[in-house]
């Protein structure tokens, strides 16, 4: 008999995808297989995100488009931040669905799967072939914030920390199996702590990055209160670790910020980034805004609005507040700016941002950026991010006009590899420039 499949489906942040990563090498490990798409698998898995209705309602119609796949020998099971909101209550309302697995229980949920084999299971094995260049590594599962608007503590739960040796031995087999970045993933991944040694988020970055083979350090998401100024020491000193700082700020207004509880002003922010640009003047800087929270005044929006021009970070991740049951502002705070004042102050940020980015990009024209390769893009040319976090696009060739192709291009840009490339376009996407010698 062969093994039975499976097909993870996810959706939301790049923890989910580091959850559905081990998840699915877990499964390999047992004895499954992996199918390409939920139509050829005999396991369906949905790894769900509910930090936003829209994301919650693509779960409830993926759920609803399965009652059809649904067949003798099929199973179902639903996993990620749905489960810590809806747990149970799903298999009410879905009575297909087999299983309801708790972030992180997946040990249980597979040995649940009578496959008449032995999953003794502990750490994720070594799966060859499915680490990429860039590995997601989750050191901190949960929040022990409590922003009134976010959903994130009561799905996800409180704060686990990966002790630091285990995050080491994940990054070294990583690496043997093909890694050459790793990305350190938490809610708030400056909380981290090692629950054995102690020591804090620089001292966990400062040892992957010794990882021998590993050529870039990543982290995210970073959280304004809790950033300590060592870690921007380190990063500026240290080569393997990125220049880029997911830092959101959520909003421009004091009065804002301190109703959705973020625990910091406006000029603590400010200070953040002056002294993180002063260490490293390109800096990265991507950011979270949401718009029409309760109490946001025009001259609230218009503090953000400021904000945003003065800071002139790369990326804002923009979003209208939407009201998510279960937290503090969604049943303690009215709904109170309207729906359609939210979506002006949304396009008016929107097209601000527009703007800035494209200038932020251009100041890379003319310049040589480290890039890591990560894979080939749909026309065939190696793309990679550079050390600032930006997508660079690498063309095959020299531009016309240089004295001639010789040879460096697609084949000299392997996979893995950390390449010079000086930059010729720029857009808010993304850069796109020849390799130097
Ligand atoms: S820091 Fe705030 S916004 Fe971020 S996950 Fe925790 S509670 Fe949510």
């Amino acid at each position: 008999m062969s093994a039975r499949s499976f097909h993870v489906w996810t959706i939301g942040c790049q923890m989910n995808l580091a959850d559905s990563e081990s998840l699915a090498r877990q499964l390999l490990a047992a004895g499954y297989r992996e199918a390409p798409d939920l139509d050829h698998a005999d396991i369906a898995i949905l790894n769900t995100c509910v930090v936003r209705q829209a994301s919650e309602d693509r779960v409830y119609a993926k759920l609803e488009e399965l009652r059809r796949w649904k067949a003798p020998g099929r199973t179902i099971a639903v996993t990620g931040c749905i489960v810590g909101k809806e747990g149970e209550r799903l298999r009410e309302r879905f009575p297909h669905l087999d299983a309801v697995v708790p972030i992180g229980a997946y040990r249980s949920f597979i040995e649940g799967l009578a496959v008449g084999r032995d999953p003794s299971l502990g750490e994720p094995l070594p799966v060859a072939g499915r680490t990429g260049v860039s590995h997601y590594l989750t050191v901190v599962q949960g929040c022990d914030h409590n922003c009134t608007f976010c959903i994130v503590p009561r799905v996800r739960g409180r704060e686990v920390h990966k002790p630091m040796r285990r995050v080491l031995d994940e990054c070294r087999r990583a690496v043997e199996e093909g890694a050459r970045e790793v990305v350190l993933l938490g809610q708030n991944v400056d909380d981290y702590r090692d629950p054995e040694g102690g020591g804090g988020l620089a001292a966990l970055v400062r040892e992957v990055a010794q990882v021998p083979g590993l050529k870039r350090v990543r982290f995210m998401t970073s959280h304004p209160q809790d950033l300590e100024m060592e870690l921007l020491e380190l990063m500026a000193s240290c080569d393997r670790v990125a220049h880029e700082l997911q830092l959101p700020v959520q909003s421009g207004d004091d009065r804002v910020l301190k109703r959705m509880a973020r625990g910091y002003q406006v000029r603590h922010y400010r200070a953040i980034v002056e002294r993180a640009r002063q260490l490293m003047p390109d800096l990265g800087l991507y950011t979270d805004v949401i718009v029409g929270f309760p109490g946001e005044t025009e001259e609230a929006f218009q503090n953000t609005r400021r904000l945003m021009e003065e800071i002139q970070f790369d990326v804002v991740h923009l979003a209208q507040y939407s009201p998510r049951p279960g937290t503090f502002a969604a049943d303690r705070m009215p709904d109170e700016v309207p729906a359609e004042e939210k979506r002006r102050r949304l396009n008016e940020l929107l097209a601000l941002q527009r703007e800035i980015a494209a200038r932020r990009a251009a100041r890379w024209l003319g310049r040589t950026v480290e890039v890591l390769v990560e894979g080939l893009d749909e026309l065939g040319r190696p793309y990679g991010r550079n050390r600032e976090g930006k997508r660079t696009v690498i063309r095959r060739a020299r531009p016309a006009g240089t004295p001639r192709d010789d040879g460096i291009g697609r084949g000299m840009a392997a996979v893995g590899e950390l390449v010079r490339v000086r930059v010729e376009e720029a857009s808010a996407g993304q850069l796109a420039g020849s390799l130097v010698a």
